[in-house]
């Protein structure tokens, strides 16, 4: 889409913030924020943009409901509500996916399955999440419903898998609750083994459905090689991967260090970046499930000092727990990647008051057309 028009969803969807402004102008307007919310604490450095920002989502996910003539639409929450706004192509989604997602709207009538009735009850499918492997084109399709039933599976299956051959997994979630959270506890393979597989930085990385995955692969590589070279590794450092995910950051840094130590608290991520070390014949990487902050006391308690800690919270950032004991734990450099930079302040501040200093402020641009503004920072002891 030319960067003049505008999204026909655009008002009711509220995804795309900066719709309609040219690329340059989005990245002015980070580099600014970036400054204002940051830069007391430390250099900001020019913002890494994006070569190609559109289409760069590459998960999607999509609600499931009937409009007012009980037709089946799909697309994204109008916010504050769950008044579904049918979206069919959307400008930053990956379009592979958004072809998949449409493929599924289109065999559910056509299969007699139904979708979740959110004001009547009753129904059956709720979401679909599409994720694809950017560098290796394999797609996840997560269904996701209120019972493991599936009418008409075999049928389902044969049709969607003839369309997209690049299908590896397809996985029945179900999740009977009400409430925001998509995913339910219960996942089943029904085709393939439940995860896809994408390279990152020259390596292979596996995926869960439930796991966290950078949902933009090329600026991706650019944030951990950013993070990677704060790191500042000369072969006989520990690190210490604090919120890893499926490990990417951690083994993509663990040819450069003497070792890599990756903590999260999702056990589904954590078997996946135990897969991923041994997938990529990494050695000298080593996973475990749980708190960052607790493992972070653990270690403590245990004598272990990381050198090096990476840190990449979820946008609620760290704790104090875990700032607490990082601090006494004394490494001498840390990096924090952060994708909301009021909690990256809010720890920036304990940090500082602990005895650390922000030398360099990298943001990166991970969110075409959002508002959204991911950083990386180099921490490091004062007086050392
Ligand atoms: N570094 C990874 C993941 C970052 S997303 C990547 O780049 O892909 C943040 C991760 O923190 C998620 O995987 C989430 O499950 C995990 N997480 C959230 N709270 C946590 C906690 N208290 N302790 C450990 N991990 C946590």
């Amino acid at each position: 889409m030319p960067e003049s028009k505008i999204c026909p969803h655009a008002a009711r969807c509220g995804g795309c913030q900066y719709q309609g402004l040219p690329y340059a102008e989005q990245l002015a307007k980070k580099q600014a924020l970036a400054e204002e919310l940051l830069g007391s604490f430390g250099p900001v450095l020019p913002i890494l943009g994006a070569d190609e920002p559109t289409h760069y989502r590459n998960k999607v996910h999509a609600a499931f409901g009937y409009d007012r003539q009980r037709r089946v639409v799909s697309g994204v929450y109008q916010p504050g509500s769950h008044v579904i706004v049918p979206v069919e192509d959307c400008m930053i989604e990956d379009e592979t996916a958004d072809r998949v997602i449409a493929a599924v709207r289109e065999l559910l009538p056509k299969l007699k399955l139904s979708v979740y009735d959110e004001r009547r009850g009753g129904g059956w499918l709720r979401h679909v999440l599409v994720r694809r492997g950017l560098a290796t084109g394999q797609l996840m399709v997560v269904l996701v419903a209120v019972s493991p039933v599936f009418r008409n599976q075999k049928a389902f299956l044969a049709e969607l898998l003839g369309r997209f051959p690049e299908i590896r997994t397809v996985v029945l979630n179900v999740n009977d609750r009400f409430g925001p959270v998509v995913l339910g506890p219960k996942s089943k393979a029904l085709y393939g083994d439940g995860y896809i597989e994408d390279e990152l930085c020259s390596l292979r990385f596996r995926v869960s459905p439930s796991a966290f995955y950078q949902i933009n692969s090329a600026q991706c590589e650019k944030l951990y090689a950013a993070a990677i070279d704060f790191a500042g590794l000369t072969g006989t450092e520990t690190v210490l991967d604090a919120y890893c995910g499926v490990g990417t950051i951690g083994l993509c840094a663990a040819a450069k260090a003497k070792q890599v130590v990756g903590v999260e608290l999702n056990r589904e991520a954590v078997r996946d970046a135990i897969a991923n070390a041994r997938l990529n014949g990494i050695k000298n990487a080593f996973f475990a499930a749980g708190d960052a902050g607790a493992y972070m006391e653990d270690m403590l308690r245990e004598g272990g000092r990381p050198d090096v800690v990476l840190m990449d919270p979820p946008r609620a950032g760290s704790d104090r727990r875990f700032l607490e004991a990082l601090i006494r734990c004394a490494p001498k450099r840390v990096v924090y990647v952060s994708c909301a930079p009021d909690t990256l302040r809010r720890d920036l501040e304990i940090l500082t008051r602990g005895g650390y200093r922000a030398e360099a402020i990298r943001p990166v641009d991970m969110f075409p057309y959002t508002e959204h503004v991911e950083s990386v920072v180099l921490i490091t002891r004062v007086g050392l």
